[in-house]
């Protein structure tokens, strides 16, 4: 085991190292588009900020839902739950997560799974990671289960009906930004200034403007918009990866319900925003979820679309209030007001409630998941 003092210098030389490459790369070929940069920035194969490190939790950047409170991860099992008993509780199923991080919403799911007959011997967990780390953190949590892990959804069985859970990974898929000057949508773009990062903007390629909404062909001057299709691609890869079989699923994010302008692309470095091209490689990088966006991907191909609606609504109408009263009627005096903040975090308005939605969707017309 590696000391903290060296790991730090580790982590320092990779960030160097990762920045060294980005400049580089701006050196040789010209500025980076945003989406490129939070690629190169994220999921580089030896410097990415995702390859080298935990960023979750206390000592990372930042906390989700799952590492919250058990109470999320109980929750999303019971949706897991309802949906494969819906699907007609098949023998054998695949339950796909999409970022897993550290595997804490995987392994509260299988815990409260036990509850349901047959559910267990069914289930085959699949992860996409990109992370080594993480991967190795979610080996050590979920083994019991023997997970598979995949870089890409292309090697995702398609033989048995699926079901596919994400929160919080969406948003590290990389955007686009368009920024509207003089009357015409320019990319915004990362290049160098005196050895520095600095923003700047380039003509924007046609296919680029071709994404750009009707209703968002014109805007104020200075405007900026965002883009994501990275994240729809990913979206038309999953439904080909599940279109043979039942398939069922939620992704949780922050996010938007409609397009509108506003830059969102962001950085958090040991839970303070900072500026994203500042620390490159040390901090997260994501931009906010546009949920009208991924319905009208799944609504494109006729599946159907719950939500979005509220992370707060949706996880109360599953319960999590009688759950959290169970658990602290069980509870010691201590761990009651741990209870008590990691309910009022997940729901609150004024917290995750809002903020953070949830999108369902199905190929199986007759489904209802619950929590919408
Ligand atoms: N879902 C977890 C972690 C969210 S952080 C939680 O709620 O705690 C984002 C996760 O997505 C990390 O596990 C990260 O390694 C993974 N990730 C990011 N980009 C990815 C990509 N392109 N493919 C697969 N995994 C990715």
């Amino acid at each position: 085991m590696l000391s903290n003092a060296v790991q730090a210098k580790f982590s320092l030389a990779e960030f160097l190292m990762l920045e060294s490459f980005l400049k580089a790369q701006i050196a040789r070929h010209g500025p980076l588009s945003v989406g490129e940069f939070m690629q190169v920035a994220l999921s580089h194969s030896q410097y990415g900020y995702y390859m080298t490190r935990d960023p979750l939790g206390v000592r990372g950047d930042f906390t989700t839902a799952p590492e919250i409170s058990q109470l999320f991860g109980e929750m999303i099992g019971a949706w897991v739950m309802d949906v494969w008993s819906q699907m007609g509780a098949p023998s054998r199923f695949t339950l796909l997560e999409c970022g897993p991080g550290r595997g804490t919403l995987m392994a509260d799911i299988l815990r409260v799974g036990r509850v349901l007959p047959g559910f267990l011997d069914a289930v085959q967990v699949h992860l996409l990671e990109v992370s080594p780390v993480l991967r190795a953190m979610q080996q050590d949590h979920l083994e019991l289960y023997h997970p598979v892990w995949h870089e890409a959804l292309e090697t995702v069985p398609r033989d048995a009906p699926m079901i596919v859970i994400g929160n919080e990974f969406l948003d590290a898929l990389p955007i686009v930004q368009l920024q509207y000057i003089d009357g015409v949508w320019k990319e915004r773009v990362i290049g160098l200034a005196e050895d520095a990062f600095a923003w700047g903007v380039r003509d924007a390629a046609p296919h680029l403007l071709s994404l750009v909404p009707q209703a968002k062909k014109s805007a104020k001057h200075g405007d900026i918009l965002e883009l994501g299709p990275a994240r729809l691609s990913f979206l038309e890869n999953l439904m080909a990866c599940g279109k043979d079989q039942n398939c069922t699923g939620l992704f949780i994010d922050y996010g938007y319900h409609e397009l509108r302008c506003g830059d969102t692309f962001q950085a958090l470095h040991q839970h303070q925003f900072i500026d994203p091209i500042t620390k490159v490689g040390e901090a997260d990088l994501t931009a906010h979820v546009d949920f009208g966006a991924i319905r009208n991907v799944f609504e494109s191909r006729d599946w159907q679309v719950f939500g979005a609606t509220g992370q707060g609504s949706f996880l109360v109408q599953l319960g999590i209030v009688q759950r959290a009263e169970k658990l602290q009627a069980q509870a010691e005096d201590s761990q009651k007001e741990d209870i008590n903040q990691g309910l009022n975090r997940l729901v609150n308005q004024d917290q995750m409630g809002a903020l953070f939605k949830v999108i369902g969707f199905s190929n199986v017309s007759s489904l209802k998941p619950a929590g919408f």
